[in-house]
């Protein structure tokens, strides 16, 4: 999946995310909602992104060059970094430093954290709709995974682009209390 199909599964995930973290903003009082919301959603963008910069010729890897090179010669494209196992550690590891945070920048570092795993996940989940599929069992075996055999760029990205713009759809009834999901 390219840049804007990414971008869509992100921005889905974080409007997603922010449901679960409006009653937490709202109970601790330190926070204005909108603020939080604004951290889950760039932090979703971001994350929808972070997974490709093991992949020199991309957005981010772009953006992110010597890490990109670094990552890309020792792991890969499409190898460790993309890995349910990875993401859940990198998250993890997010998350307990977040929690170290104390006061109204612990509830937006939290928040942020909370855009930038949901974006990651997205991604593992776009790429599973590629050709090339993801090692989503990863140490166990390295075998790719795929729910889809779509090509990067083409028929699958719009595909994505239109499903995710349904669901932000549905979310936003969801939110608006119009329609539950
Ligand atoms: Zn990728």
């Amino acid at each position: 999946m390219n840049k804007p199909a990414h971008l869509m599964g992100g921005l889905t995930a974080g409007i997603a995310a922010s449901k679960y973290i409006i009653p937490i903003v709202s109970h601790n009082g330190l926070v204005d909602g909108m603020v939080s919301i604004g951290a889950v959603i760039c932090g979703a963008l971001l994350g929808s992104l972070l997974p490709d910069i093991d992949h020199r010729n991309s957005y981010i890897g772009r953006k992110l060059k010597i890490a990109s090179f670094i990552i890309s010669k020792t792991l890969g494209h499409r190898s460790v970094v993309h890995t349910p196992l990875v993401i859940f550690a990198f998250s993890a590891l997010l998350f307990s430093f977040s929690n170290g945070l104390t006061g109204p920048v612990q509830d937006l570092s939290n928040s942020f954290v909370i855009g930038l795993s949901s974006g990651m996940w997205s991604h593992l989940l776009l790429d599973m709709m590629t050709k090339r599929g993801i090692p989503l069992l990863y140490p166990l075996t390295k075998k790719s995974f795929r729910i889809a055999a779509f090509k990067g760029g083409g028929i699958g990205d719009t595909i994505a682009i239109t499903g995710c713009t349904i669901l932000i759809f549905f979310i936003l009834l969801d939110f608006a209390g119009i329609y539950s999901i």
